[in-house]
């Protein structure tokens, strides 16, 4: 209720008490009056009927003497009297008319009557005197039926005055009681009155008013340090200081809003400059595990609710394979095909959910989770895919959503431009036509060698014999495929001791390193047989024979690292000169 209500109303109950009081306090008055007019009645009555009482009596000893002595004096006070008498009988007749009851009434009359009556004796014993006959008025003066009336009258003046005590004593007891009933209740309406005002004024004051506020600045206060989290009163009040505690609610409730947005904003941009950092990090990786471990590492720093895979196809390939993994993803199989999915079907994100209408991708084994594929693209190609998983119900906001793809964009990229580098790298580094490594990678794997120069190397500079033959009768393409076929034996017979390359036109050179003389020579005689031996036909025709004569040098025997192909080189001139189809090594002599 508001304040103002609650003080009209206190207003308005405090003057019906007065106005009450008040009333009550008039009857109460009036009660008091009508006791002392009461009383005042009762005196008259009491008055009056003695008085007539004595009157008779007085004008019955007046007659008596008159008729005793015969003394006029008597006789004039007797009609004095009379006088009085009518005078009172007035007075009776009066009275009867300002409350007197009937029973009253009919006693005046009574004593009126005996009166009367007696008047009319004393009258009749006067003249009767005055007649002469003073023995009979004598006689009806004292006689019995005076005497009888005379009785009567004294009774009926006892019973008036008994009458009216009793009547004005019940009057002015009933107008005491009144008056004091009022008197009670105009008492108690002022002490209710009073009572209320201190009441209203407490609550008012108090409860309503210095409490709320005394707490409402301690919110208020609070409030202004940011401390969001107190708690606002809210009682439903209705009034001013309800007014004011809705007002501070709101406030509270927008600093609450304005600090969840900073803390959302905050939560965003810090997700953003992780996002750009990934980012750059995945720009800047030099190979596949380098990736994988930037995706592993931040993924679950951006997105702490969401572990996931990143599967990277095999080049060229139709199968996936979990090339890095965070917080433990639990549905997904780490290496399937690329029909298993969904989402690399059709080139889209897709949601596999265990509850949904949408089919679940066949690499999800355990669909408790929201499972989201996002395919890696680059130029239109599938390179990968980034799956995730989020609890199901938790599903992952517009935002979230837009920042995995965001994501995967630039992961795909990342793993494109790592496949093309590769490619490029390989290119650099290898020759187109054989496949093996070239003069550049020969030098470089030279440098690398000759950091550790006590290192035993063994190095082979190999040359087909006669290879102009192979073009000039059947094609530079036949050339090539002898170049390519020889490649192959190389690389077969050399395995893992060593590497090959191609050395320039129709020579290769295989470094050995870690190798004795010894076992050169064995690897040189091997290569050259498995040479010769090899049948060799081109687009079903049988081409001659293949030799290959190979120049061996070693190191540090025979000299420095940075030395053993021109060695090598020497030794295979040597060969070329021995007659073709054989192995020399640097030291020996030459033979003629
Ligand atoms: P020798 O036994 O003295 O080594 O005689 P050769 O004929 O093998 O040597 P030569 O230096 O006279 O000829 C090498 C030829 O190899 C010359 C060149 O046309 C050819 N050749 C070089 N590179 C390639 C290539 O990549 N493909 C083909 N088909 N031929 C090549
Ligand atoms: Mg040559
Ligand atoms: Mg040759």
């Amino acid at each position: 209720m508001r304040l103002s209500t609650i003080t009209h109303l206190a207003y308005a109950v405090t003057l019906v008490l007065t106005a009450i009081s008040a009333s009550t306090f008039i009857l109460s008055a009036r009660s008091a009056s009508q006791e002392r007019t009461a009383i005042q009645q009762h005196l008259e009555v009491d008055d009056l009927a003695e008085e007539l009482a004595v009157i008779a009596e007085s004008r019955t000893d007046e007659a008596r003497l008159y008729v005793m002595r015969g003394d006029e004096q008597h006789l004039a006070r007797f009609y004095v009297d009379d006088d009085q008498e009518g005078h009172l009988e007035g007075s009776i007749a009066k009275l009867s008319g300002i409350g007197i009851s009937p029973e009253e009434k009919a006693m005046f009359d009574r004593i009126r009557n005996a009166a009367d009556a007696i008047d009319a004796i004393e009258k009749d014993a006067i003249s009767t005197y005055r007649a002469g006959r003073q023995s009979d008025a004598q006689q009806a003066l004292f006689g019995d039926e005076h005497y009888r009336l005379q009785t009567e009258l004294l009774k009926q003046v006892e019973e008036v005055r008994a009458s009216v005590i009793a009547r004005s004593q019940f009057a002015v007891d009933a107008a005491k009681a009144r008056s004091d009933f009022f008197g009670n209740i105009a008492k108690s309406m002022l002490v209710l009155t009073a009572l209320m005002f201190l009441a209203v004024l407490y609550f008012v004051l108090s409860r309503r008013v210095a409490l709320p506020l005394i707490r409402m600045s301690n919110v208020v206060t609070r409030l202004a340090r940011q401390e969001y989290d107190v708690e606002v009163l809210d009682d439903g009040r209705r009034d001013e200081i309800g007014e004011m505690n809705h007002a501070i609610q709101i406030f509270r409730n927008n600093g609450l809003e304005r600090e969840r947005l900073d803390a959302e904003r905050r939560k965003d941009q810090r997700m953003k400059d992780l996002m750009l950092q990934m980012m750059h990090r995945v720009q800047a990786c030099q190979n596949q595990e380098e990736l994988s471990d930037v995706v592993s590492r931040f993924m679950p720093q951006i997105f702490p609710d969401a572990p996931g895979h990143l599967f990277i196809i095999k080049e060229q390939g139709s199968t996936l394979q979990s090339r890095g993994q965070w917080l433990d993803p639990l549905a997904s199989e780490l290496h399937f095909s690329i029909d298993d999915c969904w989402a690399l079907r059709r080139g889209r994100p897709h949601l596999s959910e265990p509850v949904g209408d949408d089919v679940i991708c066949h690499h999800i084994h355990m669909a408790q989770n929201s499972n989201l594929c996002i395919p890696l693209t680059a130029l239109g190609d599938i390179v990968g895919l980034l799956y995730l998983e989020t609890a199901v119900g938790n599903h992952t906001s517009q935002a979230d959503r837009l920042y995995f793809e965001l994501l995967a964009e630039n992961v795909g990229l990342a793993v494109a431009n790592l496949q093309l580098r590769q490619r490029l790298v390989g290119m650099a580094k290898r020759d187109a036509l054989t496949g093996l490594l070239n003069r550049r990678s020969l030098d470089e794997a030279l440098n690398r060698l000759t950091e550790n120069p006590g290192t035993p190397l063994a190095c082979l500079m190999i040359d087909i014999d006669y290879f102009k033959r192979f073009n000039d009768q059947f094609g530079h393409d036949a050339g090539d495929a002898v170049m390519q076929y020889v490649a192959r034996i190389l690389l077969e017979v050399v395995g893992e001791r060593g590497e090959v390359f191609r050395f320039g036109g129709e020579e290769f050179t295989v470094l050995l390193p870690g190798t004795t003389e010894i076992d050169a020579e064995n690897v040189a005689e091997r290569l050259r047989h498995a040479v010769e031996r090899a049948p060799l036909s081109y687009r079903g025709r049988l081409l001659d024979p293949v030799t290959i004569s190979l120049g061996i040098s070693t190191s540090p025997q025979g000299g420095t690292i940075s030395s053993v192909l021109e060695q090598a080189d020497r030794a295979l001139l040597a060969a070329k000169r021995n007659g073709r189809n054989q192995w020399i090594k640097d030291e020996m002599p030459e033979q003629a």
